[in-house]
């Protein structure tokens, strides 16, 4: 079934886009067009704002509990849509159904549940001398989101703006519109005042329509560092503050007495899960030069239980990547690492006419790649691991940090001493030691070129809010 994108949400209701692109949603499976989003026009937007505007006299003075209680009716409407948000997801990203059930969804049902929590963590106001520290909403927030991880990406702005007091205009991507979708319906479903949370539909120029609008008071952007730089000039002319969520190229650094046994299953969960295309994704494996021939044969094995096939069989672990675009980037890098002295040890680049039967890409890894190499230093975004030898432990450290990013890395050791000495040298917003469970209530975020601004739990609602200093009071 083809699906239509044709409305857009403003002032608590769902209404006609008309705006004048037809934007195809493209099965990444097939290559085909499985349906389409209709863009908002200047108008739309216009409306979608004000009715932010007007939706935030109201839920800028909420009570803590009546956002406590908005968010959870969203939690439950979101809940009772995540078979449809997974089968959504499968069709319009290629991601397969395991990881749906395993990340897409629960992600950001604990993403709700943690700003829920936060609330009660935030100091709303704190006394100071003779002064009273109010923190208030800042006002109307666009949210610009991209297409991997989209429903995680959608609550972790909507919801940390709900519990802050904001209102929000959403213009998430118009490649995996459905997940947006199932969020609206949710929070339509869930009943949440009119105006505060809004969603338009468009590609470049209606999120920059709304990044230049006068009636949005701050930016939170998710995507790549290249549109992160371009948003960051158009919210100069403002000025207003903007939170970017950007690129990475995180490595994950092996010492030379990690377990193995432990260590290379996750390394290969984190580069090759969502094909790769996470943020956070571990694009790079910094390993002991000694060791490299053992981790090259048990990377081999481990890949050969990456079988790549349709998203919607439970047994594939690797759907198609989410674009062609994509598809091309990812098979033109992994050719010109073989070109610039990689050593390619499993996968490949398979002929571009290949996408005819959809974007279907080997897991791949390649030997012997430097740290002056394209693979060391440009995000893939494709299921490609980079094997890094390294000779000693300072060397390995200056690997991991070799980037112009910083958004996340991990840490394997036997020796957890050993292993958080060398964690707190790596220049990134999170490092992973041991393969710990990512913990949502930590801030997330990058350096560098992975940006700035922090989303999640009470961090992501602080971001959210204005100081305002009561001299006197
Ligand atoms: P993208 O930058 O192409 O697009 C992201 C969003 O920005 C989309 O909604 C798009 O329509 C919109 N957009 C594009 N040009 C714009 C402009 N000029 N003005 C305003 N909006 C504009 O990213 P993508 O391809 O959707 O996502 C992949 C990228 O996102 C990767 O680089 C990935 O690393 C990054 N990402 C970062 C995080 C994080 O939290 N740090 C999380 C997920 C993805």
């Amino acid at each position: 079934m083809k699906h239509a994108y044709a409305n857009h949400y403003a002032e608590g209701r769902f209404l006609p886009s008309r705006g004048e692109v037809r934007m195809p949603v493209v099965d990444p499976s097939t290559g085909v067009e499985a349906g389409h989003v209709v863009s908002c026009s200047t108008e739309d937007v216009e409306r979608a704002v004000g009715s932010a505007r007007s939706g935030f006299q109201a839920w800028s003075r909420s009570t803590l509990d009546e956002r406590r209680e908005a968010l959870g009716r969203l939690h439950a409407q979101l809940s009772a849509r995540t078979d449809e948000a997974t089968r959504l997801l499968a069709q319009e990203i290629g991601c397969p159904v395991w990881l749906g059930g395993l990340m897409q969804l629960p992600m950001p049902l604990k993403g709700l549940e943690l700003a829920i929590e936060a609330i009660g963590q935030i100091d709303w106001e704190e006394r100071i001398g003779n002064g009273v520290v109010e923190r208030v909403p800042s006002g109307v927030l666009a949210a610009i989101t991209p297409w991997n991880f989209p429903l995680h990406q959608i609550v972790a702005k909507v919801a940390a703006a709900i519990a802050a007091g904001c209102t929000v205009v959403l213009k998430p991507s118009e490649v995996a519109p459905g997940a947006a979708m199932v969020f609206a319906e949710a929070a339509h479903a869930a009943g949440l005042p009119a105006g505060v949370f809004n969603l338009v539909w468009g590609g470049p120029d209606v999120g920059e329509q709304l990044v230049r609008h006068a009636g949005v008071d701050r930016i939170s952007f998710t995507g790549s560092t290249h549109v992160g730089r371009r948003i960051m000039a158009a919210a100069a002319e403002g000025p207003k503050p903007v939170t970017l969520e950007l690129g990475g190229k995180s490595a994950a650094v092996l010492l030379e007495d990690a377990d193995l046994d432990a260590a290379l299953p996750a390394v290969l969960r984190m580069s090759m899960a969502n094909s790769g295309q996470a943020c956070v994704c571990q694009s790079r494996l910094i390993a002991p030069r000694r060791l490299v021939p053992e981790i090259r044969r048990r990377l081999q094995d481990g890949l050969g239980h990456w079988p790549v096939g349709s998203p919607l069989d439970p047994a594939t672990r690797l759907g198609p990547v989410a674009t062609k675009a994509q598809f091309e980037r990812v098979q033109a890098m992994v050719r010109r690492a073989v070109a610039q002295g990689g050593d390619l040890v499993f996968g490949g680049a398979s002929p571009d006419s290949e996408a005819e039967a959809g974007f279907f890409v080997q897991p791949t890894l390649v030997d012997g790649v430097t740290p002056a190499m394209e693979l060391a230093q440009e995000e893939v975004f494709g299921p490609v691991l980079a094997l890094m030898p390294y000779d000693d432990e300072r060397q390995a450290i200056e690997m991991a940090n070799a980037t112009r990013y910083g958004l996340s890395g991990a840490v394997w050791s036997g020796d957890a001493d050993r292993a958080r000495a060398a964690a707190r040298q790596m220049k990134t917003g999170q490092v992973v030691i041991n393969g710990a469970p990512q913990n949502l209530a930590t801030p997330f975020g990058g350096w560098g070129w992975s940006g700035f601004g922090r989303e999640n739990g009470r961090f992501g609602i602080e971001d959210l809010l204005n100081y305002r200093a009561l001299h006197g009071a």
